[in-house]
C-alpha cells in the first residue's frame, strides 16, 4: 500500500500530545501514513543495518528455502525476547554500564544514546529520561556528608519574644570538637520570633 508523509499538523504519532510540527518533525525518522490511516516509522538504515538485514535474509533463505514474506520475522533464529533481555542485561552489567542505563533498559526496552536519540520519537525519549530519572530518586543518597566547618546558633528566652542567652557552636571539620561559646543578657533590647530555635547557618 503507498504511504504518504504525514501531515505536519497532526497529532504526533509518538502520543505527546503536540502537533507533529512541534514535536517529531524534523528528526532523522518520518512518520508515513498508508490509505487505512495505519502509521508507521521510516527509518532510514545505515550501511550496518542494510548488512544485517541481507545476512537475516541468506540464513532465512537456507533454512527455509524461500524468500522471506511479509509476514516473517526478520530476527527469525533469535532467541525469545526475554531472553535476549536478560542477555544483554548481563552483558551490560559486565561491560560497567552504569546501573540506571540498565534500569532504564529493563523498563523501557530501549537503549538511548548520543548517536542514537535523534531516531526516537520525544515520547520514546520522555519515557527513557523517566525511568533514569525514577532510578536516580530511587538510589539518591538521603544522607549528605556536610559541608564543613558547620555552624549553629541557638537562642533562648523567657518567652518567644525574647532572646537572653545566645550559644553559638563551630565545627570545623569532621571529627573535630566544637567550639562553643555563651552569651547571657541581664537586660536584652532585641526580640526574636524564635525560642530556643537551633539555626544552621
Ligand atoms: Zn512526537
Amino acid at each position: 500500500m503507498p504511504r504518504k508523509k504525514l501531515s505536519r499538523n497532526a497529532p504526533c504519532p509518538c502520543g505527546s500530545g503536540k502537533k507533529y510540527k512541534h514535536c517529531c518533525y524534523g528528526k532523522s525518522f518520518d512518520y508515513e501514513k498508508d490509505d487505512d490511516g495505519t502509521i508507521f516509522k521510516s527509518i532510514p538504515m545505515s550501511e550496518e543495518m542494510v548488512d544485517l538485514f541481507e545476512e537475516q535474509r541468506q540464513k532465512f533463505i537456507n533454512k527455509y528455502g524461500r524468500e522471506p514474506g511479509s509476514h516473517d520475522s526478520i530476527f527469525f533464529d533469535m532467541p525469545h525476547p526475554e531472553q535476549v533481555e536478560h542477555m544483554t542485561v548481563q552483558a551490560m552489567k559486565e561491560a560497567g554500564i552504569a546501573a540506571a542505563i540498565i534500569y532504564a533498559y529493563e523498563k523501557t526496552g530501549r537503549i538511548v544514546t548520543d548517536d542514537n536519540q535523534h531516531l526516537l520519537s520525544e515520547a520514546d525519549l520522555a519515557e527513557w529520561d523517566d525511568a533514569i530519572e525514577e532510578y536516580e530518586t530511587k538510589h539518591r543518597k538521603t544522607r549528605k556528608t556536610p559541608d564543613y566547618p558547620i555552624g549553629t546558633v541557638a537562642m533562648y528566652g523567657p518567652d518567644d519574644k525574647t532572646t537572653t542567652k545566645i550559644a553559638a557552636g563551630v565545627i570545623l571539620h569532621d571529627g573535630a570538637e566544637a567550639i562553643i561559646k555563651r552569651w547571657v543578657a541581664t537586660f536584652c533590647p532585641f526580640r526574636t520570633g524564635k525560642q530556643g530555635s537551633n539555626r544552621k547557618d
